[in-house]
């Protein structure tokens, strides 16, 4: 196993062969923004917000998927990747309806984190505003894709962590949505085993638990470091 030796925002690190841009500035303190990606998950590289500038490409990368190389040069906080990042956050904000003061994640949602962060005070695009369904058909949880960014956080655990596969994207563009099964309300749903792991991985105010306040709606992620930890290592971290 060949360890490369790298350089990101001008810090010398090294990374594993089978490591990305994003694992690699993580493990060495380098925080990359990110929706999509989530720790112990596949990678799909569909927020684009973890782009980095990599010496000698004429193009972005997206950091999550670009395995580390030898003597990689790679800039991750520049001017212009913060403006690119800024922009997409906003055009998230434009597609949907995020209004914080009435959503159920307000102070507990990365997009929220996210925003701040960038110093996004206003959008510059027109809102879709789109009339979107909120399904509260199941038990005890509820989807409201109003709020839903498309990460598909939802889909990988649920296939890939639980083995139901319940959720999936239907459409195309600006028109795809969550599905459950074939379309189905989430409550009649066959495959679902109401496991609440795809609830607790959302990063935005999406999938919600039914009955809990504003300040009660915090996500404990923990399970998926157990769990992926336990498989991959055979070791029982709790
Ligand atoms: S509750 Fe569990 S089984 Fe049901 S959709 Fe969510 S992750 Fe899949
Ligand atoms: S429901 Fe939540 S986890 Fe699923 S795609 Fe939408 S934002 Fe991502």
């Amino acid at each position: 196993m060949k360890v490369k030796t790298l350089e990101i925002d001008g810090k010398l690190v090294t990374g594993g062969p089978e490591e990305t841009i994003f694992q690699a500035a993580w493990n060495n303190g380098i925080r990359i923004p990110r929706l999509c990606h989530i720790g112990g998950l596949s990678d799909i590289g569909a927020c684009r917000l973890c782009l980095v500038e990599v010496e000698g490409q004429n193009r972005l990368l997206a950091s999550c998927l670009t395995p580390v190389e030898e003597g990689m040069k790679v800039r991750t906080n520049t001017e212009s990747l913060r403006r690119y990042r800024k922009l997409l956050i906003e055009l998230l904000f434009a597609e949907r309806n995020h209004v914080c003061a009435v959503c159920v994640a307000n102070g507990a949602c990365e997009l929220q984190d996210l925003a701040m962060s960038l110093g996004v005070t206003h959008i510059r695009v027109p809102s879709q505003l789109p009339h979107l369904p909120v399904d509260i058909s199941h038990d005890r949880f509820g989807v409201d894709h109003n709020r839903c960014v498309l990460c598909s956080r939802c889909l990988r655990v649920c296939d890939e962590v639980e083995g139901a596969h319940t959720w999936d994207i239907a459409g195309r563009g600006r028109k795809s949505m969550m599905v459950c099964d074939l379309g189905e309300p989430w409550g009649v749903s066959q495959s679902c085993t109401g496991c609440g792991k795809c609830v607790q991985v959302c990063p935005t105010g999406a999938l919600f638990l039914k009955g809990k306040t504003v300040g009660e709606m915090r996500k404990d992620r923990s399970f998926l470091n157990f769990i992926v930890t336990a498989r991959e290592k055979h070791i029982w971290i709790r």
